[in-house]
Formats: C-alpha cells, sequence, structure tokens
C-alpha cells in the first residue's frame, strides 16, 4: 500500500499538471516488448494499485479543493520563523515502464463504430466521475494518457494499456464504450447503474474503477490494469488448474464476495470470463455486467451463460446473494475438474434439468475436501448453502492459503 504521503505528492503532481493537453493522442514510439522482470512486476503493481484520483477521508470531502490544498503546501516556501530542516534528496526519478505500441484501434473503430446519441440516453450516457457522487475525481480527457499496447476488445470497444501524462505516470487499463453501441442494446440504464457501483468498490480482490469520462460518442473507463491478464485463457490453456491454485483462487473470490455482499452488491455472473489476474497472479473480479463478451467467447457460442445459474433462476424464482454462493461452487468444480457440473452438450433444456435436480457428478479424482467444499456450496436451498465466512475457514481452504495470500501478493 502506498503511504498517505506518496497518495498526497501523487495527488499533487496530478493537480499540477492538470491543464488539459490540446493534441490529439499520439502514437508512443516505445521500445521493444521485454519480457517483464520480477522487480518491474512488483513496481507495476505499485503503481497500478492504489487510487491517487480520489481523496483520501482524512482531507476535504471535495477532490478540488483538497488537491487545491495539497497544491498550496507543495509550493509554499519553508517558514522563516521555523528552523530550516535539512532537505531531503530528491526521489529518484520513476522508472519508465515499457506499455507497448498502441495501434490507432481507438480511431479506426471511432469511424466505424461512432455515432451521437441524442435525447435521454445521452443524458444517461454522459458519465463523468470528476462531478459524480461520494468520490468525485478529477476531470480527465483521452488527451491526458499515452497509449500502449492493446488489450483486448469487448463487445463495446478495446481496451488499451495507458500511462497518465502528467507524474507519476499511473499504469492504466483504458477501457471504451461506443454510446451507439449500448443505446442499440439498450443497456444505457444498466451500464450507468453498474459503473457507479464499481466506483465506488475498493477490494484488493475486485478490480478497480479509478474514474471515467465521455466525448460526445464514447465513454472511457479508467481501470486497474490486469498484468495477467484473463483468468479463463489460463483456464483454456492448462484445461483444469490444481487443487491448490484453485483452492487459493476461491479464497480469493470468497473473500471478494464477502466484500460485496456486505455492500449489497450481488454479483450474478461469476464465471472465469469475468475474472482478471493482477500482475502477482492474484484474482481480480473484473466485470460487473456492461460488458458483454466477444463473439468467441465460450459460453456465448456454446450455451449462453447456463452452466453458472442457481436452481432459483433456472425454476424462475426469486433470488438472493447466495446465488453467488452457488456459482461459486460451479467456479470450484470447473477449476478442478476443468468443465462446469452441470454442463450438457445435448442443449440447454438438458444443463436447465440437471441443474434443477442438482445432478452432480463428481469424478473419483478430486481429493475429499474439496468435494466437500463443492457439494455444500452446490445446495439446491440458497439458505442451506455453505457461507462465504464458512468458505474461508474450511480445511480445503486453510490448507493451501499461503501467508501472504491476505495482502494480495500470493504467486502462482
Ligand atoms: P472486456 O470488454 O471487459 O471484455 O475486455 C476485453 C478484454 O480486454 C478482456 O477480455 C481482457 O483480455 C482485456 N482487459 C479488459 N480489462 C482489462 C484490465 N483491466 N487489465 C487488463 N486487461 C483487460
Amino acid at each position: 500500500m502506498a503511504s498517505i504521503n506518496s497518495v498526497t505528492r501523487q495527488i499533487a503532481a496530478l493537480e499540477i499538471s492538470s491543464k488539459p493537453n490540446t493534441t490529439r493522442p499520439t502514437t508512443t514510439n516505445h521500445q521493444k516488448k521485454s519480457s517483464q522482470d520480477a522487480s518491474k512486476i512488483k513496481l507495476l503493481n505499485k503503481y497500478a494499485a492504489p487510487n491517487p484520483f480520489v481523496p483520501t477521508h482524512t482531507k476535504s470531502s471535495s477532490s478540488v479543493s483538497s488537491v487545491a490544498t495539497v497544491k498550496q503546501q507543495v509550493s509554499r516556501p519553508p517558514s522563516p520563523t521555523k528552523p530550516q530542516q535539512k532537505s531531503k534528496p530528491a526521489a529518484p526519478a520513476q522508472p519508465s515502464f515499457d506499455i507497448g505500441k498502441y495501434d490507432g484501434g481507438f480511431e479506426l473503430d471511432q469511424e466505424s463504430r461512432g455515432g451521437k446519441v441524442y435525447g435521454d440516453a445521452a443524458k444517461e450516457l454522459a458519465l463523468d466521475s470528476s462531478v459524480s457522487g461520494p468520490h468525485p475525481t478529477r476531470e480527465w480527457h483521452l488527451t491526458d494518457f499515452d497509449m500502449g499496447r492493446p488489450l483486448g476488445k469487448g463487445k463495446f470497444g478495446r481496451v488499451y494499456m495507458v500511462r497518465t501524462k502528467v507524474e507519476p505516470h499511473f499504469i492504466l487499463a483504458l477501457k471504451c464504450l461506443y454510446k451507439k453501441e449500448i443505446v442499440e442494446s439498450r443497456v444505457e440504464k444498466q451500464i450507468r447503474r453498474e459503473i457507479e457501483i464499481q466506483q465506488n468498490l475498493r477490494h484488493p480482490h475486485v478490480l478497480r474503477l479509478y474514474g471515467y469520462f465521455h466525448d460526445e460518442q464514447r465513454i472511457f473507463l479508467m481501470l486497474e490494469f490486469a498484468g495477467k491478464g484473463e483468468l479463463y485463457k489460463q483456464l483454456t490453456k492448462y484445461g483444469r488448474f490444481s487443487e491448490k491454485r484453485s483452492s487459493r483462487y476461491i479464497d480469493q473470490m470468497a473473500d471478494a464476495l464477502g466484500y460485496l455482499h456486505a455492500k449489497h452488491v450481488i454479483h450474478r455472473d461469476i464465471k472465469p470470463e469475468n475474472l482478471l489476474l493482477g500482475i502477482n497472479g492474484e484474482l481480480k473480479i473484473g466485470d460487473f455486467g456492461w460488458s458483454v463478451h466477444a463473439p468467441g467467447n465460450r459460453r456465448t457460442t456454446l450455451c449462453g451463460t447456463l452452466d453458472y445459474l442457481p436452481p432459483e433462476m433456472v425454476e424462475g424464482r426469486d433470488h438472493s446473494e447466495k446465488v453467488d454462493l452457488w456459482a461459486l461452487g460451479v467456479l470450484t468444480y470447473e477449476f478442478i475438474v476443468g468443465n462446469p457440473p452441470f454442463e450438457d452438450m445435448s442443449g440447454y433444456n438438458a444443463t436447465y434439468k440437471r441443474i434443477a435436480k442438482v445432478d452432480l457428478r463428481i469424478p473419483n479424482t478430486v481429493s475429499p475436501e474439496a468435494r466437500d467444499v463443492i457439494t455444500r456450496l452446490l445446495q439446491y436451498d440458497p439458505e442451506k448453502r455453505l457461507a462465504l465466512s464458512e468458505v474461508r475457514k474450511h480445511p480445503w481452504i486453510v490448507k493451501h492459503r499461503s501467508k501472504d495470500s491476505l495482502s494480495g501478493l500470493t504467486s502462482y
């Protein structure tokens, strides 16, 4: 964690160079992509993790006033009445990280996918974190970032690795959403709600949304950079995970879900495709509903997202936060076995039936402890499902937990 002092310095630095840049983002000529060594990984994580854009609770509730105060303090000369303190040596210059080469994707997309929206939809999508709710941020523009390599494509736009031009040059993932496409999919209210929810979440296993801004045609989300990408890709690559690795992910998921539920946020859409990995391999819940995945996604092409639905949703009954416990059970099974427990290649109906009957068949290769977690989570009656606090205390979780897992620094 960054100290208050370093966050204060970072906020001051951001304010000092906060004047909007009028030039278009340029393609940066970065060095050749090199393999990241361990120290670089740690540094990247350090600069990606703290949120420099939100005033801390020790300062005034308005970012503008708190930032201005910090600026005054920074620029004020030392008081002549106080004895001069030994001046500290200047902080070493921040190393410059290779963020890769920008491919001009935002501009390319703008031509084919851009388009204005009007009326209520335009108002709904005028999303700007500098004027929003309890955590207003600095005003941001696309020109405030050095653009780096593409990280991926989602349904509503591309995601790039970027660096803030102002010091201390934070590394972020910048995600673009096209307003016209959001309106065509009729999800403007949902997207607004999800963005507002995520901006207020702060947990080591929940991907941070540092801020957001918009122009006439697009919305940009400033997201924590998940250095190791999609968990789903790892699962596809290895087929399944060891029980140790699965257990550590489930521990982190249970931790994050406990946090979300305490804030009355039900995720409802837990599945490997919505999970990202931080630079140290730690799990990050990375999708709060606005990003329907691109074509090619396994569950879109094969059978939608049925596999993770609990019986109460399949049967059209009311549901509660306990749906996430069921999904955690499905996730545990899929991590260890390599496919979801109720998957049925003969079609939707067969999967529905298997879920409603809790037709669970656990291979003999699964350890008794893991089997116990799975069966206790995959209970038909939502009230009977193992509570998240119990998941975290379960022998299968405790046995595999490493000492520094709670600090989010576990390496896999
Ligand atoms: P999405 O629109 O969320 O589906 O994002 C599209 C792709 O971009 C994902 O599948 C990831 O590969 C990548 N991506 C999205 N967000 C991030 C992030 N915060 N850090 C790293 N990669 C990301």
